[in-house]
């Protein structure tokens, strides 16, 4: 589901699963925070467009300024397919007292009705649910609740979860409660796995059959892309590409191509081409943007 209407799974093409459009961050980022220029998101997703993407993941939630009517227009006006996310991000974003007061089905039921029916008072529809998060290397008590509510939201709709797990190695915890609640690793995305700097978590992860995303290249440091590359190697020659999954996060102004960063297309630009020059067969590299994040989406494959 797209926030213009369903897509065929075999028309998703090039697919980004880990970004956001339109976002506000400034209560940790003031200067560069806020992404919510219509004209410049257009410019910057036909600039993907034009490098062979087709579809982004949008992960923006409601804590941090999800739009979905300002996503569809994005959609319509680039033809880039944009799937909308759905869910609870992170302390300190989350509102506490409302996590307090609210049972976790309660939670869920919403998570529900903005994939089913539409979200925010409108009929654009989640496509994914996420990125659900855990702040630090714990699982908060609001936190819980909040990955309680996406097990079972998934439960009822079979969408598949991509969380945040920035840092440290909380993507084990996260399955281990996905897993109480009944989840398939299988249909789990881990993110922000290369900003773990720990390849044994790595793959202590897809041993358990989740997807891992790689989703900072290019938005980190020069360093952490070279490490990138090392880390898809790893994964690879241990057999476990077929769960690689690759994307810029760009969710800062300083992200964009206009300002002089990498832009929704690195990935394909450059990152794509420098695997490969480090000895990955092309074919895999594709599928690292095309089956994987397509079998991801739908839980078809592996
Ligand atoms: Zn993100």
């Amino acid at each position: 589901m797209t926030v213009t209407g369903p897509v065929a799974a075999d028309q998703l093409g090039v697919v980004l699963p880990h970004e956001h459009v339109f976002i506000d961050l400034v209560s940790e980022y003031r200067g560069s925070g806020l992404l919510n220029d219509e004209h410049l998101a257009r410019q910057e997703l036909r600039a993907l467009r034009a490098a062979g993407g087709s579809t982004l993941v949008d992960l923006t939630l409601d804590e941090i300024g999800r739009d979905p009517a300002a996503l569809r227009r994005a959609g319509e006006a680039s033809g880039v397919s944009i799937i909308m996310g759905c869910g609870h991000y992170r302390d300190p974003y989350l509102d506490r007292g409302w996590f307090d007061r609210t049972a976790v089905d309660a939670i869920a039921d919403e998570l529900v009705r903005d994939i089913t029916e539409g979200a925010r008072g409108t009929n654009v529809r989640a496509g994914i649910i996420g990125e659900i998060g855990a702040d630090r290397g714990y699982i908060s008590a609001a936190e819980e609740r909040s990955f309680r509510a996406a097990a079972r939201a998934h439960a009822r709709t079979g969408l598949t979860i991509s969380t945040h797990a920035a840092r440290w190695p909380v993507g084990i915890p996260q399955l281990q409660l996905l897993a109480e609640e009944g989840v398939d690793p299988r249909r789990v995305i881990v993110g922000h796995t290369d900003s773990v700097p720990i390849p044994g978590y790595h793959l202590a992860l897809v041993r358990q059959g989740c997807y891992v995303s790689f989703d900072s290249i290019g938005t980190g440091s020069p360093y952490d892309t070279d490490r990138a590359v090392d880390y898809v190697l790893e994964l690879v020659r241990a057999g476990f590409g077929a769960q690689i999954l690759l994307s810029q996060d760009v969710c800062l102004r300083d992200h964009l191509k206009a300002t002089g960063g990498p832009g929704y297309a690195y990935v394909l630009t450059d990152f794509l081409p420098r695997l490969i020059a480090a000895g990955l067969d092309p074919e895999q590299a594709q599928s690292f943007v095309t089956d994987n994040p397509r079998n991801a989406l739908t839980g078809a494959g592996g």
